[in-house]
């Protein structure tokens, strides 16, 4: 089969691998459908990560046909089209049971990372009954691609760690797809304002049509005062960090009001300065977390239902085979206005069981 390999820093090539197979009980093979880009694999692309191994295939988002099962999976079958979760869970370790999947004793996030993943013909999924969800017949698949990851994300990392309620002031830092997965999330729970920042007019300009309030570019480096006159020198009650910089996240907590909370969803390489010069007495709560994927059902009767169209963040179409020309415009979102790109196997759709 074909594939995206990691060929260290800077070096990526689409080329031939060996197809998958079932190496315990619990797998399942999928042969993928549709599959996007992460922000994730840009920066395992360039060398952040230097813990992914050379060779390995990248991705861990996608929706796909079984086909292959291990004699222990009971909740699939060849044939079923199924959402591949990024995050990998056997369902019976103790960080399961607690709900944190993420950190999963024999799992987590572990595709396309730790063991090859989706931007290929076909992937192996471990512990197939707990990190695949079933698509039922009709479904828009496209827009499903946007649960494997971004939506849970946004939605867990930053909504819900944020304790975001009815009425508050909410700011979002970084527009990017999680950003604006946060964004279609969060009004699930009507906050009266949502402030979106960042330094792209192109991304602040389709977030006011996701139902942010006020955007501001931050480009100019006045978006704390701006903040500040637009919330009457209060701060707002969540701030929700999807960059990953200490720049952004120094940002919410300069913009944090008393009781608030600082969600991060950001993937830092770097140590941010804590500020508790300021924070020390203002009730605020930071937060932490990797993506559990544990509303991932909920989120999918949102996207079925028509309450959120997380469609609406696919901005270009690929062909699987073109996946390094997807990788380029991605990797240059700003001048090509990319937020997710779909790439899409060539074999068409086989007849829904
Ligand atoms: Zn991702
Ligand atoms: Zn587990």
């Amino acid at each position: 089969m074909k594939a995206l390999v990691y060929h260290g820093p800077g070096k990526k090539a689409w080329e031939e691998k060996p197809k998958p197979v079932i190496k315990e009980t619990t797998d399942a093979v999928v042969k993928i459908l549709k599959t996007t880009i992460c922000g994730t694999d840009l920066h395992i692309m360039k060398g952040d990560l230097p813990e992914v191994a050379e060779g390995r295939i990248i991705g861990h988002e996608g929706v796909g046909i079984v086909e292959e099962v291990g004699s222990s999976v009971s909740s699939f079958k060849k044939g079923d089209h199924v959402i591949i979760s990024c995050v990998t869970s056997c369902g019976k370790c103790e960080y399961c049971k607690r709900g944190m999947y993420s950190h999963c004793t024999d799992g987590g996030w572990i595709l396309g990372y730790m063991i090859d993943g989706c931007q290929a013909e076909y992937v192996r999924i471990p512990h197939a009954d707990n990190s695949m969800y079933h698509i039922p017949a009709g479904a828009d698949e496209e827009a499903l691609v946007m649960l494997s990851d971004i939506l849970p994300t946004g939605f867990e990392c930053g909504v819900l760690n944020g304790q975001v309620k009815p009425g508050d002031v909410i700011a979002i830092i970084g527009a990017g797809p999680v950003g604006m997965a946060a964004l279609l999330t969060s009004q699930f729970y009507t906050p009266a304002e949502i402030i979106v920042i960042d330094t792209d007019d192109n991304r602040l300009a389709v977030a006011k049509t996701f139902g942010a309030t006020q955007t501001i570019n931050s480009a100019d480096g006045k978006a704390v005062e701006k903040v500040m006159e637009l919330t009457n020198n209060r701060g707002v009650d969540v701030a929700i960090e999807a960059v990953g910089l200490a720049v952004t996240f120094e940002m919410c907590e300069a913009i944090i009001g008393p009781g608030g909370h600082i969600a991060n969803i950001g993937v830092h390489g770097k140590s941010v300065t804590l500020h508790l010069e300021t924070l020390w007495s203002k009730n605020i709560t930071i937060t932490t977390r990797l993506v559990d994927t544990v509303t991932t059902a909920m989120l999918f009767k949102t996207v079925q239902s028509g309450k959120i169209q997380p469609k609406k963040l696919i901005t270009h179409h690929f062909k699987l085979d073109q996946i390094i020309e997807a990788y380029d415009t991605f990797g240059n979102a700003a001048n090509e206005k990319a937020l997710k790109v779909i790439l899409e196997s060539h074999t068409e759709t086989r007849k829904r069981q």
